[in-house]
């Protein structure tokens, strides 16, 4: 998995930021599932909430297994779609290629500090 920098393009006063896409850097991206970690400070376990687009799962699991991406603390991971990077993958042949994995924005706490990154592939 590739980590990459968030970048936000133009400042709205009216909406706040425009998220660029870690690929492409357009802002059209489209919210898919979430996943949020609950665990304090290096449980055991961890409370996992997982949203879909019917459903939402509250699981708890042992803390090693999960992919939290904070190593010890809470963690939130959204996944994004892009429309340049996910909707139209065409081959040198012009065949339709199956869409790449979604982006996923990682923010989680490690040691007092809140980190955001993009997490890739
Ligand atoms: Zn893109």
């Amino acid at each position: 998995m590739d980590k990459v920098q968030v970048i936000l393009r133009d400042y709205n006063n009216t909406m706040g930021s425009e998220l660029a896409c870690p690929t492409c850097s357009e802002a059209y991206l489209h919210q898919r599932n979430v996943t949020v970690f609950q665990r304090y400070e290096d449980e055991a376990t961890t409370v996992v909430m997982q949203q879909n687009e019917n459903d939402m799962h509250i699981t708890t699991f042992p803390s090693r297994g999960t992919c939290n991406p904070s190593p010890r603390r809470h963690g939130l991971l959204i996944e994004f779609e892009c429309e340049h990077c996910h909707y139209t993958h065409i081959d040198g042949e012009g065949d339709e290629m199956p869409r790449e994995p979604l982006h996923r924005l990682a923010i989680y706490q490690h040691k007092g500090t809140t980190y955001v990154e993009w997490q890739l592939g």
